[in-house]
């Protein structure tokens, strides 16, 4: 390497052979390189010093590993929603400008895409004439804005369609998911994928041909140009990619559409005018709540990836002062559905597993559905097929738990018996080395009424997924009575580890998911005891943004084991909410939901993935003796029955400490229960109405008694004023907190 021309506080000037400059990022006090003010300053500056110095050809590039640039400072957008429409438009303009100066500079540029090439990141990399991608795991490239209710506003929707078509270029802004450095060369996206250690040279040698060329010059003038696309072209897209894109947001989410909209306005104007449609897009996205509420929710997401479920003063490093361990062996006890799900996650992470089922059928059965799972590829949804190969070696099944001796995590997912258990859980830790953490999957198991069993309960805790285990990204970390910290923090660690986002609970019935999640469902078997059809009650959830409505969700989770939790939850909340006698009589007439094709609904089959047919006909005869006085209810009402007693328990958790603060619950009850990011979560839902409108609801509900009595905290909170998602850190989870 040469000596820097130029040091900066983000960027380095190189000076090459062969009269190439390079630009390397490296950008301070971030896990990753963001472009914030100092970056946007800088960059300016450097084109300032290249129109004195002018290269042969530039070559921007990464000075850290697996981070070329993640985008715009997300930490800095809270200015961003109080300008004006106007500022903002000319804030893209600016942006989009110092990019373009990339693409109206006499020389050719290339982008060495080496990791996380994101949002404005890969905005910078489009502006540059050529772009070469390693094939490094951690390269990715993509453009996530809409995922945070925004689109690209620094060219993104204008070159990407030049680039790729505009099909292809929709599917990814629209998306926001990420691409590999392979399959964006597949698109077209990169010229060329290469190693990590050849990636400079490749570069430096496209350059070369660039400027033997000088074909970069007529590939501008070309990109200049409006796109050529006829009307079938158009309809087909619309009907395809916009239809899609309409089944997914269902409406609540505006920025898909608004960016699919502005490609297909911009692709067929000049590049001048597409910029134009791109600034006016962002101001106006920019402007709505949903946008303010999913950046709210990505932070939430940024404050658990860097939370070791300990407090504000810990670290999530490992280090000797918390002695947070890196747990390398993992073990699952229990090849069901949750026990498949959790191997299938820890293969797919890396994780050479141990898999234990007494059961050699269930063990043999689970293998093919672990292995195809792991290998999901989510760009291609479908499973690949090469991989499966790659991942078998790493999977270790047996019927025998002494096989577990030497792993240094064991999570127990066995069927939900208190009594096996205990016992499972003893012999694991008499097979197991001293130091290995042991984690239980119960559901419904005070975590005491099995940490009893440990000589040592100090590396005991709850771990608790959720099913499907591929699709929530929520787990629960239950600390029990004498959990550790070090196995709190110990275990936090390997949730995130497998990609999960982990929240620290107190031991209590229901941990915190399904202690929220109660009142709901309670609340929808009520609404039915009044009359609502079960069809209408599922509707207005939907409507709400929940992916399933209550007794579709008590149908999928099966009446049995809602049964059962309903148990569990009368000890923590019966004083307020009396179990329903509907649940047991679904049950007592072996209408278990779908496992037994008859529910709430009626189904077209039995099993897991079973479509509804229609509404159970036989309902009507089952509930009628336990009909409550018929109520005439406008939607809205039926809404705030749904929702606002999830509210009240989530204000009850936070004054019995539970979570630590209602940031928890927000992340919970989207990453678990799948409530509408767009609304920020329950807390930030209730915000929107205010504490005092919340009052005023729950006064027409007087009726239904003690469930919807605002608590003292919401009464508090409308005398004060103060928001629900304020946060107040109250530090650890106290073991003795009550
Ligand atoms: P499951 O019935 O599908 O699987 C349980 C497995 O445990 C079976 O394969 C059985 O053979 C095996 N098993 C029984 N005794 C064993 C022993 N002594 N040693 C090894 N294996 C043994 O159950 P599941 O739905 O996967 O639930 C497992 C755990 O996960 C339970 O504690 C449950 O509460 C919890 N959980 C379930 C869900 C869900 O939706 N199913 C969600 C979250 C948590």
């Amino acid at each position: 390497m040469q000596e820097p021309i130029a040091t900066l506080k983000t960027l380095v000037i190189e000076k090459l052979s062969g009269g190439i400059t390079a630009i390397g990022i490296n950008v301070p006090g971030h896990s990753q390189n963001v472009m914030n003010q100092d970056f946007m300053q800088e960059l300016e500056h450097v084109f300032a010093f290249l129109q004195q110095n002018p290269p042969r050809g530039l070559l921007v590039e990464s000075l850290r590993d697996d981070s070329f640039l993640a985008g715009a400072d997300i930490g800095q957008i809270d200015t961003v929603w109080s300008l004006p429409p106007a500022r903002l438009k000319e804030l893209c303009d600016k942006g989009r400008n110092l990019l373009g100066m990339f693409a109206s500079s006499p020389w050719p540029s290339v982008a060495v895409i080496d990791g996380v090439c994101l949002g404005g990141g890969l905005e910078l990399a489009l502006a540059c004439d050529l772009r070469i991608a390693t094939e490094n795991h951690k390269t990715i490239l993509g453009m996530p804005e809409v995922k945070l209710g925004l689109l690209p506003g620094w060219g993104g929707t204008v070159r990407l369609p030049r680039l790729i078509g505009t099909g292809p270029a929709i599917e990814i802004i629209a998306s926001g998911d990420a691409i590999t450095g392979s399959q964006a060369k597949t698109l077209g996206l990169v010229n060329a994928c290469v190693p990590v250690h050849s990636a400079r040279e490749s570069a430096c040698v496209l350059i070369e041909q660039a400027i033997a060329s000088g074909d970069y010059l007529k590939r501008r003038s070309e990109l200049q140009l409006p796109q050529a696309m006829d009307k079938p072209e158009s309809d087909f897209l619309v009907a395809t990619t916009g239809a899609v894109i309409v089944g997914r947001t269902k409406g609540n989410y505006p920025a898909p559409m608004v960016a699919f909209n502005t490609i297909m306005q911009g692709a067929t104007q000049s590049m001048r005018e597409a910029a134009a449609l791109e600034s006016k897009a962002f101001s106006e996205l920019a402007k709505t709540s949903v946008a303010k509420q999913l950046v709210r929710v990505y932070r939430l997401r940024e404050r658990n990836r860097s939370d070791c479920g300990l407090g504000k003063s810990a670290q999530l490093t490992p280090n000797k002062s918390l002695h947070v361990n890196e747990l390398q062996m993992p073990s699952i006890v229990g090849a069901g559905i949750m026990g498949a799900g959790i191997t299938a996650r820890h293969v797919r992470s890396g994780f050479v597993t141990k898999l234990v089922d007494i059961n050699v059928e269930a063990l043999e059965q689970s293998i093919p559905t672990i292995l195809e799972e792991a290998a999901w590829d989510r760009y291609y949804q479908k499973t690949n097929q090469e991989r499966v190969g790659e991942l078998t070696g790493r999977l270790m099944p047996s019927t025998q738990l002494s096989s577990i001796a030497d792993t240094d995590i064991v999570i127990e997912s066995v069927i939900e018996r208190t009594d096996l258990k205990r016992q499972v859980l003893a012999e694991i830790e008499s097979t197991v080395s001293p130091s290995t953490v042991i984690c239980t999957n119960t559901s419904t198991n005070p975590i005491a009424t099995l940490a009893d069993v440990f000589s040592d309960p100090t590396r005991f805790c709850g771990m608790h997924f959720f099913n499907p285990v591929r699709k929530m990204s929520l787990v629960e970390v239950i600390r029990g009575p004498d959990t550790s910290d070090s196995t709190v923090s110990s275990v936090v660690l390997h949730a995130k580890r497998l990609k999960k986002i982990p929240v620290v609970v107190r031991d209590s019935p229901g941990f915190l998911v399904n202690r929220v999640l109660t009142p709901y469902l309670h609340e929808s078997v009520e609404l039915l005891r009044e009359g609502v059809d079960p069809s209408r009650i599922d509707k207005v959830s939907r409507r709400f943004g929940m992916p399933l409505g209550p007794l579709e969700l008590y149908d999928m989770v099966g009446l049995d084991t809602a049964f059962y939790a309903g148990l569990v939850m009368a000890n923590a909340i019966g004083d307020r909410i009396d179990a329903s006698p509907v649940i047991p009589a679904l049950v007592k007439a072996g209408w278990l939901g779908r496992k037994t094709g008859t529910g709430f609904y009626r189904y077209k089959s039995t099993g897991h993935d079973a479509k509804i047919e229609c509404v159970n006909e036989k309902l009507v005869d089952l509930i009628d003796p336990y009909r409550l006085a018929e109520q005439q209810m406008a939607d809205d009402q039926i809404r705030d029955r749904l929702f606002l007693p999830m509210l009240l328990e989530s204000l009850l958790v936070l004054d019995e400490g539970i979570v630590r603060d209602g940031c928890d619950i927000d992340l919970a009850v989207i990453h678990a229960l799948g409530f509408p990011a767009f609304r920020g979560g329950v807390l930030a839902w209730g915000d929107s109405i205010g504490a005092a409108e919340v009052i005023r609801r729950l006064d027409q509900f007087k009726y239904l008694g003690p469930r919807m009595k605002p608590p003292a905290r919401l009464l508090a909170h409308a005398e004060s004023g103060r928001p629900f998602t304020l946060v107040e850190e109250s530090g650890s989870h106290s073991r003795k907190a009550t």
